[in-house]
Formats: C-alpha cells, structure tokens, sequence
C-alpha cells in the first residue's frame, strides 16, 4: 500500500520540520505534532503558510514543524506587528502564529491587544505553561495566584486570563485547549486554521522542567483531573463527505465557518452557546473559581470584518504588482503633500 495523502496529493512528511530540541516530554512537542498533522489534514500548501513567532521555549517551535513554509523569528513580543506588516505585503499567505505566555502576556501584550482590535487574520497559538522557560523558570503573567514551582516561593500576583482578555476585546474565536487532549487540540487548530479573522488558542502547555510540581496549577497532573470540558468538537473539513465523520453519540451543533466547513459541538453535561459572550466570560470565571481549566471552543462570532476589509488590501501580493501601481503618480504625490501643507 503506497503512503498516505492528503487532498493535494501530499504526504504528512512534506508537513515536518526539524528534529526539536525541546526538554523531552515538553507539552509544546505535542502541540507541534498537532500543526503539522492539522495542516496536512486540511491541504494547505506548505508553501502558503507563515509560520510567526517571538521569543522562548514556544517560539522556538516554528523550527520543528512545516519546514517547507515560510517562517520569521521576530524580537520578543514583536510578532503580532510584524504579522500585521507581513499581513499588508500579502494577505493571501496562512498566517499561523505561535507564542509564549511571557511573549504574549508580558512583553508582548500591547501588540496582542491591537491584532485582536484589528482583528488580524491569523491563527494565534498560545502555548501556555505559566513560567518562563527559556531563563530557568520565572513566572509569568498568567500563573495563577497561589500556584507554587519545584523552588522557590508561591506566586503572589493575580494571573491575566488571555482567554477572557480576548473575549472582552471583541475576538472572533476563541478557544482553550490542553496539550494533552490530542483530538480536541486537533479539531480546534484545523478550525482555526479555517477562521477568517483572527483565531485565539490558549493551549495549557506544561513545562515539564520548571513547571510540573504538584503544587503547581499548570502541571500535567493537574490540568489532566481538574479539566472542564465544555463540548466535544470535531472539525468537518468542507471537501469531505459528511458520511466519512463520526456522528457524536450526544446532541450536536454545527458552526459553519466562513469557507463552507463546520465545526461540530458536542454538548456533554451543559449547554454552551459559542455566539455568547457572557456564558463564554461565565464559564471561564466559574472554572477559576473552582480552580478549573474550562476547555473547548468558548466564543466564535462569524463575519466580522478583519483588518484586510477595514485596509481595503488588494488580492495580489506587493512584490507581484507592476511599478506604476506600486509608485504613485506625481501628480497624486503633489495632491498629497499639499493635503498635509493644507
Ligand atoms: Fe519545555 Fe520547559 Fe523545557 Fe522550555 S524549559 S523546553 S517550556 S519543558
């Protein structure tokens, strides 16, 4: 039997990258292996995807998944800008992002805030381990208060929710996951891939290193007992026949994105209404209450304009445009200075 193919007639091996030199049992190796398996499942071209990132453990990533795309290693919390500049050169490439809690909760939360504002389309991962892995295991803006490493004194600081944060700025997706729920992180990475706008993914990533004691709420055991699911989801990709995809055995709901797939929602013991933004905002509160992870797809809004609408960016890249397009007229160029003289 010859080697498995996706849609455009191409192996998983044409979606790998290089061998990761991440600490062995590092949760953000498991979140590479789901990229590389989402985008194969999705046929995208490799050669049509960006790969963007900034600093840390997580952004180093990018180098073990999808070799054969495109990819920019930006300074430390710098990479929605400059996704937002790449986004204007050309707007036809999947722009497909990962970063740091310390990259994007720290550092880098002024820019994460403006591409939620502008709602940049691009699928944002978060690999989301409450420490600053990269220089030894400093918490980070989103360890929880009272969470406590192998060494060292219990974090005293209220921990920022980027979940919540992205609700409340208007996100059009966006959804938590775990780095050890294969099929749920599967389903919502290939969604998100799908989303036009931009797609948030807080995936709990624990670092095995610094962050895994018990007295730690971003442990793997932790996360692995006190994790809410709100919904089994499976992502339906437009090009298969629906009789291929397993019919949940519970009630369903399907959420049809932009190009024509679904996903599916599968309710397990409560109703979760994706298109509202309280019960999202409520179910995440709730579960912090309870020290709990809600996961699953909690807000998905469809239709929202993204930046690429509001900028009004012309379908052909900018080094594909002719020089008289490109360059503006003397006469245009006259009309404007005279606007700012005026
Ligand atoms: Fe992963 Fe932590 Fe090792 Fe960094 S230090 S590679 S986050 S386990």
């Amino acid at each position: 039997m010859g080697e498995k193919v996706n849609k455009l007639n191409l192996p998983l091996d044409d979606y790998k990258g290089g061998k990761s030199t991440l600490c062995p049992g590092c949760g953000h190796d498991a979140i590479s292996s789901v990229i590389m398996k989402a985008a194969w499942e999705n046929a995208i071209e490799p050669a049509g995807i960006a790969k963007m990132s900034g600093i840390g453990c997580s952004s180093k990533t990018p180098a073990y998944f999808l070799s054969q795309s495109h990819g920019f290693n930006t300074a430390h919390g710098r990479m929605p800008s400059v996704t937002t500049g790449a986004n204007m050169a050309n707007k036809n490439l999947n722009f497909l992002a990962v970063s740091g809690d310390g990259d994007t909760a720290s550092i880098g939360v002024g820019q994460f805030i403006h591409a939620i504002r502008r709602n940049l389309n691009m699928l944002y991962i978060i690999e989301n381990n409450g420490v600053y892995g990269l220089t030894k295991g400093q918490y980070s803006a989103t360890a929880e208060e009272g969470t406590q490493k192998r060494k060292g004194t219990p974090n005293l600081m209220k921990e920022i929710d980027l979940c919540a944060m992205a609700i409340n700025l208007g996100c059009s997706f966006v959804a938590r996951s775990f780095s050890g729920s294969r099929k749920q992180l599967t389903a919502l990475v290939r969604a998100g891939m799908s989303h036009r706008g931009m797609a948030i993914i807080d995936v709990i990533s624990p670092c095995v290193t610094f962050n895994n004691n018990e007295e730690s709420l971003k442990s793997y055991g932790y996360v692995k007992s006190n994790d809410t699911e709100l919904h089994t989801i499976d992502y339906i990709p437009h090009f298969n026949p629906i009789e291929e995809v397993e019919v949940p055995s519970g009630g369903y709901k399907d959420v049809q994105l932009h190009d024509g797939s679904y996903i599916r929602l599968e309710t397990i013991s409560e109703e979760h209404d994706v298109s509202d933004r309280v019960m999202a905002l409520d179910a995440i509160h709730k579960a912090d209450k309870d020290d709990k992870h809600v996961t699953g797809l909690l807000y998905f809004e469809e239709g929202m304009a993204t930046l690429d609408d509001t900028e009004n960016l012309v379908d052909t890249p900018l080094a594909d445009l002719p020089d008289d397009m490109m360059r503006p007229s003397k006469k245009s160029l006259d009309k404007l200075l005279a606007d700012f003289r005026s």
